[in-house]
Formats: structure tokens, C-alpha cells, sequence
């Protein structure tokens, strides 16, 4: 069974620590909710988790079913099974949307076991449909253009096709309208298996009235500072951070 541990990760960039000491646990079938204010560092945990070469792990661990996150290759991390939907979708000139996913596919399924092509097309086209993507985004090039919510699809789009055993999704509900939260909430329900463990990070409370969290976490100054059930996002919601800035006597 998938089962994610990060223990006491510090993260740095350029020097400056910004992850103070992140303990986590995803079990395969847990969705987990980080939210938190801005510049706390949630997007820097999940750019830490990936690789990213920016962001510099000082220490801890990281363990995706035994194991070691931290040792892998960037994209040994995505065949492992890690993904990220990012906060900011990079766009690539000169890539097609269609190419870049079949690459990513086959780079998680392995060599000598690449997907057909048309397999690859007929699935393609049956997730954008359930996206409610146009078709003519896999001709585009990658996020060349596409709008805030077109790039959020695009990402989902991609963690559809890729399976993955522990997605991370990076204010997904950021740039969206209602209408394109509820398909993209859609698109992640679809997705909840046992086999696979969700880290949804969110600024708001609104996208996880479509999608129930099983754990809230509130982050804060590099560290998780609260954990709870979805009453504490509704908490979160109405009240905003000061309450728990007081209970836990942190000063900014
Ligand atoms: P959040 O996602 O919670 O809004 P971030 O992880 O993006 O927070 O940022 C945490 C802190 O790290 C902020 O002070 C931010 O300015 C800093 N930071 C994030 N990314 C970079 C970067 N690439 N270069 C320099 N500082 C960064
Ligand atoms: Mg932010
Ligand atoms: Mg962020």
C-alpha cells in the first residue's frame, strides 16, 4: 500500500531556511490539505519534494514506500510515482502538449513498456472530454498561451494520464471560476483510489467543499502548527489565521 513520511524536512533557498521541520504522513486513499497564508512555504515544501534544484533540503527525510525520496533524480522522483500540478504550469515553446505528455508516460511506465500510440490518443481525448478541454490543446504548445484555468486543467489533464501513487496539487483552485473548479474537482474525485494518496495545498477553504479532505493542515513560518479534521478549514474559512497565530503564541 502507497504510504508518503516526510520527517523533519528543512528546506533553504539561497541560503535562507524556509522549512523549518515538516513531519507528514500520506497513506494510499488520504486526502491531506495544507493550507495556510501566503510566503509560508507551501509551495516551496512541494518543490522541495519534487527536486527542484532551487530549493536546497538541509534535512530530514522523504520515503515513498520504503524509499528514499531524497536520493532520487528529479525524474526519478515522477517514476517513482510523485506529482506535482504546479502552482505556476511553466509553458514550453516548441513542445506539444500531446508530445510532452506521451513522453512523461513513458518515462514513468518504463522502457519496453511504452503506451501505443493509439492507446495514448483514445485516453487522451477521453480525460480532455472529461475536462471539458478542447482537443486542440494537444496540438498547442505546452501552456503557450493557455489561461490561468486552461494551464490548471492542463495540469490535471496531465495527473490524469500519468497515475501517479502521491499527487500534489499547488493552489489548483488558484485562477479558477466555479464552473472550472467544480470540473477540475471532478477530475480529482474520479482519481481517489486506495492505491493513491492525495497533498492538496490551498489558500482557500472553497475548493475543499468539492473536494473532502481527510486531514487540515495549517502551515505556518515553515511549519505545520495545527492538524485537523475538515472543520478546521471551515474554521480557517470564517475566522482566518489570527486565532491560530494566538492559541499557538506565534508573533509576525
Ligand atoms: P507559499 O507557497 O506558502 O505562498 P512559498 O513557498 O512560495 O510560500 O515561499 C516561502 C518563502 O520563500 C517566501 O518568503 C518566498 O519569498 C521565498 N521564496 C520562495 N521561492 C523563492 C525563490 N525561488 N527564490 C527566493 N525566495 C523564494
Ligand atoms: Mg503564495
Ligand atoms: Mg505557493
Amino acid at each position: 500500500a502507497t504510504r508518503f513520511v516526510l520527517e523533519g524536512l528543512r528546506a533553504a533557498i539561497d541560503g535562507k531556511e524556509i522549512l523549518k521541520g515538516i513531519d507528514l504522513e500520506i497513506k494510499g486513499g488520504e486526502i491531506h490539505a495544507i493550507m495556510g497564508p501566503n510566503g509560508t512555504g507551501k509551495s516551496t515544501l512541494a518543490s522541495a519534494i519534487m527536486g527542484h534544484p532551487k530549493y536546497e533540503v538541509t534535512d530530514g527525510a522523504a520515503q515513498l514506500d520504503g524509499e528514499d525520496v531524497l536520493e532520487m533524480a528529479v525524474d526519478e522522483r515522477a517514476r517513482a510515482g510523485l506529482f506535482l500540478a504546479m502552482q505556476y504550469p511553466s509553458e514550453i515553446a516548441g513542445v506539444t502538449n500531446s508530445d510532452f505528455l506521451r513522453s512523461a508516460i513513458n518515462a514513468r511506465r518504463g522502457e519496453g513498456n511504452e503506451i501505443s500510440l493509439i492507446k495514448f490518443i483514445r485516453q487522451m481525448e477521453g480525460k480532455m472530454k472529461e475536462l471539458e478541454m478542447n482537443t486542440e490543446f494537444a496540438h498547442r504548445y505546452l501552456n503557450e498561451g493557455f489561461s490561468g484555468g486552461e494551464k490548471k486543467r492542463n495540469e490535471i489533464l496531465q495527473m490524469m494520464m500519468l497515475d501517479p501513487k502521491i499527487v500534489i496539487l499547488d493552489e489548483i483552485d488558484s485562477g479558477l471560476d466555479i464552473d472550472a473548479l467544480k470540473v477540475v474537482a471532478a477530475g480529482v474525485n474520479a482519481m481517489r483510489s486506495e492505491e493513491r494518496g492525495f497533498l492538496i495545498i490551498t489558500h482557500y477553504q472553497r475548493l475543499l467543499n468539492y473536494i473532502t479532505p481527510d486531514f487540515v493542515h495549517v502551515m505556518m513560518q515553515g511549519r505545520i502548527v495545527k492538524s485537523g479534521g475538515p472543520e478546521l478549514a471551515q474554521r480557517l474559512e470564517a475566522e482566518g489565521y489570527d486565532w491560530v497565530k494566538e492559541e499557538l503564541g506565534i508573533v509576525d
